[in-house]
């Protein structure tokens, strides 16, 4: 078996042990004769991976007792929608725009509050993250996107704005460690850096919750996942099997803390190569701002793009296409991805610039 150098946007690499263990015990789940997707939501075996999920959660992004931790279903996007129809309430409500993703945050919560963008990255092409936000009277959150995944930028820290703040972390969750107490609400899809697609994690602040719409559909609602443990009904039980190892892999690793440094080490490896190149790549973000998870950049020569995508994917280069919207290319380093491939992949980047001299 050889296995790719994948650098995936998303869904996207996953530890090598993690999908063997999944592999191991397919067949027969904790000696049960059945696999995890084979048997009922509400057995003894089931409950006990859907509690210690939440209690390794808890564990490795030192959530305070004062939030509920959720599983829910309908990816990033849905929650663009539920975190509006929730808390905007009809009140202004700002939006941080720093590109495709928040944008569309931003989109959906027009249906329910008075929107507004209290700062944006759109004038330079979404390559910074802006440090003056207008945050007007009244405003119910402030929303932002903690890694922005197709631009290739990054909050470096997080700003302190004085009202309830929700973050989208799909693309950088347990990337690094996050103080969970500075936000009202943090959201993130699992397929980036914990786990399949199909399952999000959820962590809300209980006074939030309280705060929340109550007159919407069962489903749209964070308080029937609160008060229902996510087994309202039947929760995407193979996402959460998958990011119960995954969260165990983490741990094994040493948490955030250590994944934290190795990612800085590993996107340095790519990152130095643009630097070095005398122009011959070119990086989107400005240095400050540029993302651990997401490396973007492009060829001064447009027209070598195909090619070193190409090349590279003849050499076992996965994923190093840029967005389809915004073009160029993009190396994804996520928790999974190797400082191994990282090297193997600065090493091409080298060697193609040799070669296009
Ligand atoms: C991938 C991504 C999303 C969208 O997730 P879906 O699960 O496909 O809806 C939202 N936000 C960010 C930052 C992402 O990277």
């Amino acid at each position: 078996m050889k296995r790719a150098y994948n650098f995936n946007a998303g869904p996207s690499a996953m530890p090598l042990e993690v999908l063997q263990e999944a592999q191991q015990e397919f067949l027969d789940y904790a000696g049960t004769g059945m696999s995890i997707i084979e048997m009922s939501h509400r057995s003894k075996e089931y409950d006990a991976l859907h509690q210690e999920t939440k209690m390794l959660l808890r564990e490795l992004m030192n959530i305070p007792d004062d939030y509920e931790v959720l599983f829910i279903q309908g990816g990033g996007s849905t929650q663009f929608l539920m975190t509006a129809a929730n808390f905007a309430k009809g009140k202004p409500v700002a939006y941080v725009n720093t590109g495709v993703w928040s944008k569309k945050a931003f989109a959906e919560s027009k249906r329910y509050g008075d929107a507004y963008e209290a700062a944006s990255s759109a004038d330079k092409n979404h390559s910074y993250i802006p440090q003056q936000f207008a945050i007007k009277p009244n405003t119910a959150y402030v929303h932002i996107t903690a890694n922005n995944t197709i631009y290739g930028t990054e909050y470096p820290v997080f700003p302190d704005l004085g009202i309830p703040v929700i973050c989208d972390m799909s693309s950088d969750i347990l990337s690094r460690p996050v103080d969970v107490s500075k936000f009202a609400l943090i959201y993130a899809g699992a397929q980036k850096n914990l786990g399949p697609a199909g399952v999000v994690i959820v962590i809300v602040k209980k006074d939030f919750l309280q705060t929340a719409n109550q007159d919407l559909p069962t489903m749209l609602k964070y308080s029937t996942f609160a008060e229902n443990d996510s087994l309202y009904n039947t929760p995407p039980v193979f996402g959460i099997y998958m990011v119960n190892k995954t969260l165990h892999w983490i741990k094994n690793q040493g948490g955030a803390e250590v994944l934290a440094k190795r990612n800085l080490e590993k996107a340095k490896l790519i990152y130095d190569v643009i630097d070095n190149s005398a122009g011959f790549y070119v990086g989107h973000a400005e240095k400050p701002y540029r993302s651990l998870m997401n490396i973007t950049f492009n060829l001064r020569d447009n027209d070598l793009e195909k090619e070193f995508v190409a090349t590279g994917k003849a050499k076992g280069f996965v994923g190093i296409g840029g967005h389809r919207l915004v073009g160029g290319c993009r190396a994804s380093t996520y928790n999974a991805v190797t400082k191994e491939a990282c090297a193997a992949l600065a090493e091409y980047m080298q060697e193609f610039q040799k070669k296009h001299k």
